[in-house]
């Protein structure tokens, strides 16, 4: 082979991207992944830009998709360097009468606060939780698989009479809101049911928040909310430093500017500095799908039906992420019980309702839902002895049309929208934490303008690759079609968070291309034996 031609390209070294590259060397495959940025790992990465004595993660932080993955355990991550930290409680909701809704690691430890707040809730919490013993491992098995899902799908099924048939389905399918309702009586389970289902954008009274719902908090009482020792980045370095070692080669500062397509099959790609490199078997893009088959691939190398799909595809909500270096930990009014590594802040289940509606309604809401994460609880080496790198991040809309709260944000995101939209967020944990602001001594605001220049798949700061709604998932993702990483261009294969199964470190879009390519090339090698 000469030198410059690889069998695959992998454009973008995301976390799918860097998924992909892996199974394709393990299948023997010569891999070149180009990343625009200088460093890689995508939306999973960790710098010194706030405090230099402090590591922040630039953008997602915490990781029980990858711990649950069999794409990324696959890899024994921890030979390369990977080591995963847990905070002592998954994750904690401060409520307004100074009580938490705790989730700890021990399902025991979870039910037995709940019995406190309202008794029944605790076993009812058990119950939950050993229906999901049953048949978790199949349904998360299922979601992660290439749609349809045959052999996850057929364990999930045979399972599913013991889990009390289609009434579990039917509570599956329940808005996260009803599910809290039905199953629980105190607003503990509630609060983290909606809190966990307000990660994606699925509205909490709409079909498809529940499972996002439970299936967060059943990872959490299973394998946790882990952090990567040292930052986020720890888990991309220890991607591509197992490609390294197969012999894969990872280049940064290298943006894709167009893939060559010839006569319907993808050959190759040309970079923002023109340099053409040639892909014998196979290109994956670890790509947003609006940037894939809106200029990467040229319109004239699609069908029309694709172009016209595409003007309907809809991108997840904006994002406004806030750091903040504390020179001691949060001074939370009312201690939690157990440190929590994750912290959601609401004032109840209807708030966090009120607040996605707003967003959904293009408006800047009055009263934000905070996910945040205490990553020196979760991992000591983040910063010195007693202080804390926080962050807290928040849904906005992706186009503005009012400001519910003091109308002060026009949504444009410039400077001023950014510090005014941080200084609301930080005032909602002040409420929660008094002299929370005498803590900080350093800030950082990251607006959807500056994620998206930081990581081009973040358009408009939406951080899922496209909606979760139902409307575009399975084989609506990303286009109505097979829900699969094949594309209309032969040996071309959508690899990022906008294919199914969508956002989430998992890795499995990437996993599902590079299994696709390989299927791919196996078939035409039995063809043109036989020819
Ligand atoms: C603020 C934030 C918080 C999050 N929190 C969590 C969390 O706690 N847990 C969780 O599981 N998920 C979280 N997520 C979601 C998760 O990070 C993403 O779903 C995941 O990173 C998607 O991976 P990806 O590989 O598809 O894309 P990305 O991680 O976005 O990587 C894409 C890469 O491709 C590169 N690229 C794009 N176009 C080109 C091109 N033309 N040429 C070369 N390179 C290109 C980009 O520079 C980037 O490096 C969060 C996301 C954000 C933004």
């Amino acid at each position: 082979m000469s030198a410059g031609t690889h069998d695959a390209i992998v454009i973008g070294a995301g976390p799918n991207g860097l998924v992909a590259a892996n199974r394709l060397l393990d299948a023997g495959w010569s891999v070149l992944v180009l990343e625009a940025q200088e460093v890689v790992g995508g939306a999973v990465r960790s710098d010194s830009a706030v405090h230099p004595d402090f590591v922040h993660d630039t953008f997602s932080a915490f990781y029980p998709l990858a711990a649950t993955s069999p794409a990324i355990q696959a890899f024994r991550l921890e030979e390369h360097g990977l080591r995963w930290r847990h905070a002592p409680a998954v994750l904690g909701h401060p409520q307004p009468d100074g009580s938490w809704a705790i989730l700890h690691r021990d399902r025991e430890v979870t039910a037995g606060l709940m019995d406190e707040q309202y008794p029944g809730d605790g076993q009812a919490w058990l119950d939950t939780c050993a229906e999901w013993d049953r048949i978790g491992n199949h349904l998360v098995g299922a979601l992660l698989s290439p749609f349809p899902p045959v052999r996850s799908g057929l364990g999930a099924l045979s399972r599913l009479r013991s889990v009390g048939g289609l009434r579990f389905v039917q509570s599956l399918l329940s808005p996260a809101v009803e599910l809290g309702r039905s199953r629980f009586q105190g607003e503990s389970p509630r609060l983290l049911l909606a809190g966990n289902a307000g990660h994606s954008d699925i509205p909490l009274d709409s079909a498809g928040s529940g499972l996002m719902g439970l299936l967060l908090c059943m990872l959490g009482q299973t394998v946790g909310y882990p952090v990567p020792e040292g930052g986020a980045g720890r888990l991309t370095l220890a991607l591509a430093s197992r490609i390294e070692a197969l012999g894969g080669e990872i280049r940064c500062s290298t943006r894709v500017g167009q893939i060559v397509v010839d006569r319907g099959r993808a050959t190759g790609v040309v970079t923002d500095d023109g340099e053409r490199i040639a892909a014998v078997r196979a290109v994956i893009a670890d790509v947003v799908a609006p940037h894939l088959y809106g200029g990467l691939v040229r319109s004239e190398d699609l069908p029309a039906k694709t172009m016209n799909a595409m003007r309907r595809f809809q991108l997840d909500p904006g994002t406004v992420k806030v750091d903040w270096a504390l020179d001691g930990p949060v001074p939370w009014a009312s201690p939690s019980p157990h440190a929590a590594g994750t912290v959601h802040v609401a004032d109840s289940v209807s708030q966090m309702s009120e607040a996605l509606s707003q967003v959904a309604a293009h408006a800047v809401p009055r009263d934000p839902f905070l996910l945040c994460g205490q990553m020196t609880t979760s991992d000591p080496t983040r910063s010195p002895n007693g202080t804390e790198a926080l962050w807290a991040y928040t849904h906005v809309p992706q186009a503005t049309e009012r400001d519910a709260g003091d109308g002060s944000i026009r949504g444009v995101w410039d400077r001023d929208d950014c510090e005014r939209f941080a200084d609301r967020m930080q005032a909602r944990i002040e409420r929660l934490a008094p002299g929370f602001a005498s803590k900080v001594s350093a800030r950082r605001v990251l607006g959807p303008r500056e994620m998206e220049a930081m990581d081009a798949n973040l358009i408009g700061g939406a951080i899922n690759g496209g909606t979760s709604h139902i409307h575009q998932e399975l084989v609506f993702r990303p286009i109505p079609g097979t829900g699969r990483a094949e594309t209309p261009v032969k040996n071309l294969y959508l690899g990022s968070a906008s294919a199914h199964p969508g956002g989430g470190v998992h890795g499995a879009p990437g996993m599902n291309a590079a299994k696709a390519a390989i299927a791919h090339a196996r078939l035409q090698n039995v063809t043109s034996w036989r020819s």
